[in-house]
């Protein structure tokens, strides 16, 4: 088969929702079976074949100085790197370790802290190894993923939208949440959910990362006048991509 395309799925520090977003395919997986080569997917499958590998989906970001070695393993056997999920591409909601002392929160969790081996920070898998393309979403969409395992096979760029939530919660007929006071990440976070939360009458936390080019400032100001607080900005922006660099640096402004 002319576009046969050996894929790899690797697991970091995350919590498996992207690598289940591909199992949840059902409807395509047949047809994915059929240009694809599962070569080593260990949460769907016992095979575990050798690389090299055409494709490397990379889930979870880098905690550990073990893991740090290992996706520079991942990295020579692959031709092509993707990252999928917040954890991947900016270190997840464990970065929210990055903003305090991890020796802290290891001696609050854990019954024998002295057992843990682990990293001052975690940090996305780009802040490591070349990166070829990176797909937001905690977890990613479903079609995004598709979409750039197609382009991946047919050797083109992925097509993935670079505006905001905003433009999807407007073409749902939303009422903006925004005007009965709640900061709303929507105007700066990726689009793909298709504005669930706003549907709802919620928020939305940014749980697709920034969008291309967002301007943070701007919205923080809009929430300052709506009465929030300075730890409230600052609380809002530290989720899902808090350690992503617009997100991390707007949070950083509004820490006292
Ligand atoms: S609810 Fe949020 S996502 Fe929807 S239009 Fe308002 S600010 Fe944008
Ligand atoms: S938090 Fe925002 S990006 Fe995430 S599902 Fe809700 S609306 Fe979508």
């Amino acid at each position: 088969m002319a576009n046969f395309l050996r894929l790899a799925v690797w697991k970091f520090a995350s919590c498996d929702g992207c690598q289940l977003t591909l199992l949840d395919c059902e409807d395509e997986l047949l047809a994915l079976a059929e240009a694809v080569d599962l070569a080593y997917f260990p949460e769907a499958s016992s095979k575990m074949a050798q690389g090299p590998y055409d494709l490397s989906l990379v889930e979870g970001s880098i905690t550990t100085a073990h893991d740090a070695q290992r996706i520079r393993d991942v990295r020579a056997q692959s031709k092509h790197v993707v990252t999928i999920g917040a954890c991947a591409t900016s270190g997840g909601i464990q970065a929210l370790r990055n903003f305090a002392d991890v020796g802290d929160f290891v001696a609050a969790v854990y019954a024998r802290p002295d057992y843990i081996d682990t990293l001052e920070t975690s940090t996305p898998i780009s802040a490591h190894v070349t990166v070829d393309f990176e797909l937001q979403g905690c977890p990613v969409d479903k079609r995004q993923l598709l979409e750039v395992i197609g382009a991946f096979l047919t050797n083109r760029k992925p097509v993935i939208p670079e505006y905001s939530v905003c433009f999807e919660c407007k073409r749902r007929g939303n009422i903006c949440v925004m005007v009965k006071g709640e900061p709303c990440l929507g105007p700066v976070t990726h689009a793909g959910c298709g504005a669930i939360c706003p549907a709802y009458r919620r928020a939305c936390y940014g749980c697709f990362g920034p969008m291309e080019a967002p301007n943070l400032p701007a919205l923080s100001e809009e929430w300052r006048q709506m009465g929030a607080a300075k730890g409230q900005i600052r609380d809002v922006l530290r989720t899902f991509y808090g350690w992503s660099d617009p997100f991390r640096r707007e949070s950083n402004a509004h820490d006292n």
